[in-house]
Order: C-alpha cells, then sequence, then structure tokens
C-alpha cells in the first residue's frame, strides 16, 4: 500500500485519514477518493423503512416504449386534437422521453444517495438547514405538476453527509407521483433512519396545478406540510426552525 506522505496542514503529523492535501499538493483523484473513502462510515441497512432501503420495484410487466406513445396519442385524441396533425406528430415521443426523466425517481434509491456520510464535524452539535430548495413533483390524483420549495433541518450525531445529497433526496421522492404530505414525511423519515440525527425537521411549500388550473381553479395558494422528528418535536426547537426558514423570505 502506498503511504500517504502528505501531512494534514490542520495537525500536524501524518495523517492518512485526511482528505485535505497541502495547499500546492497534487493528489491523484484515484488517491482523493481512497482517502475520502477512509473517513466515511458506512451502516448497516437493517431496521431502515422499504422506501429508504431501496426504490420501489419495477412494474411487471413494464409497458414498452411504443406502447406508452400509443397511450398518449389516446389521450391527445381523447382531448380533442389530432394526434395525426403535423404539430402533435413527435408529441408522443417527447411526452415518453419527459416521463423518463420526471419519474426517474422510481429507479432512485434514498439509501444511496445519504449513503456516504463524513463523521469529522468537531464539536458541532446543532442544526444544519438547506432552505428555499425548489422542487417540481406531480400530484397522484390528477398527475398534474405542484411546485415549491422544500426547508429541510437535522441535528447531526458524529456524522453528516454533504448539502447537495439532502437537495438529490428531495428530487428522488419528488420524482415520483406523490402526495406533498407523504412527501414531507418520506424525506424526514430516510433521513431520520439513515443519518440517526437528534431530530429532523421537513417544510414543503407548493402549488397545486390541479388546484389552480381545474376544479375550484385558486391560484396562487400555497399549500404547507410539516414533519418533525426527534428533539424538533418540542415546540422550542419548531420555533426556532421555522424562524429561520422564514428569516429567508424577508
Ligand atoms: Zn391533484
Amino acid at each position: 500500500m502506498q503511504r500517504v506522505v502528505a501531512p494534514c496542514w490542520q495537525k500536524k503529523h501524518v495523517r492518512p485519514a485526511c482528505p485535505v492535501p497541502l495547499p500546492g499538493a497534487v493528489v491523484a483523484p484515484a488517491e482523493m477518493e481512497r482517502r475520502m473513502d477512509a473517513i466515511l462510515k458506512p451502516f448497516p441497512k437493517q431496521q431502515l423503512s422499504e422506501h429508504v432501503r431501496a426504490a420501489p420495484a419495477p412494474v411487471s410487466p413494464k409497458p414498452s416504449r411504443e406502447e406508452a406513445e400509443a397511450a398518449v396519442k389516446t389521450l391527445i385524441a381523447f382531448a380533442g386534437d389530432d394526434p395525426a396533425r403535423e404539430g402533435l406528430r413527435d408529441t408522443p415521443r417527447r411526452v415518453v422521453s419527459a416521463y423518463e426523466e420526471l419519474f426517474r425517481g422510481y429507479r432512485e434509491c434514498p439509501l444511496d444517495v445519504l449513503e456516504r456520510t463524513f463523521s469529522e464535524i468537531g464539536r458541532y452539535d446543532d442544526l444544519v438547514l438547506i432552505r428555499d430548495v425548489p422542487f417540481a413533483s406531480h400530484c397522484e390524483h390528477h398527475m398534474a405538476p405542484f411546485v415549491g420549495k422544500a426547508h429541510i433541518a437535522y441535528i447531526p450525531v458524529e456524522r453528516v453527509v454533504g448539502l447537495s445529497k439532502l437537495a438529490r433526496l428531495i428530487d428522488v421522492y419528488a420524482r415520483r407521483l406523490q402526495t406533498q404530505e407523504h412527501m414531507t414525511s418520506q424525506i424526514a423519515t430516510a433521513i431520520d433512519e439513515i443519518l440517526k440525527p437528534r431530530g429532523v425537521a421537513v417544510m414543503l411549500e407548493a402549488e397545486h396545478l390541479c388546484m389552480a388550473m381545474r376544479g375550484v381553479q385558486k391560484a396562487g395558494v400555497s399549500t404547507v406540510t410539516t414533519q418533525f422528528t426527534g428533539s424538533f418535536r418540542e415546540a422550542a426547537e419548531q420555533m426556532r426552525f421555522v424562524t429561520l426558514v422564514r428569516g429567508a423570505a424577508a
């Protein structure tokens, strides 16, 4: 095994697990990856909820692309237009391609996203908050979009996760047919079970186009859902979370 000779710049001794090279030192990507892995903590998969541990089981038999495109053609005709019209000729193909992207959350697993955690958090024991993370999902009742912002906080114990990973976790669940309530609780559960923090707070604010464009036809209505676990079940902690979230909007 190759010996790492670059000393950590924070502590002046040889420390193979430290991923931070000396300023100016050249570290090969593979070596950097190895050093990062040395401080990443794997954790057991047992005791994780089904939706946290794995992507949903694929529908069987999965419709072919041709069948999906034919279904879009039928819907166009049902709406009252001619699927053979020039402007619509390629639409079924485009819609099916868009579906692969908009619903790719069915092929993704929360555990894969949050698996790599960092244990070097020093004495940090207060909340980590990411706020105003935009998301777009589809309501499972009308397959109409609902779009909004997510705010997530957790209080780490021993390990933290890369901040971009929390944003990715939101998309894993948003890119499925959803209710806002279910999505809120799924995000909270995944963070709670995988990171095992002292507490998790999740707030989603979204406008549902099924409400804005059909039914009661009220645009601009914001639906807010929250889910709290652990120490965030206490009123004072919830207040602090909401104050920090609202601070962003001021
Ligand atoms: Zn709806």
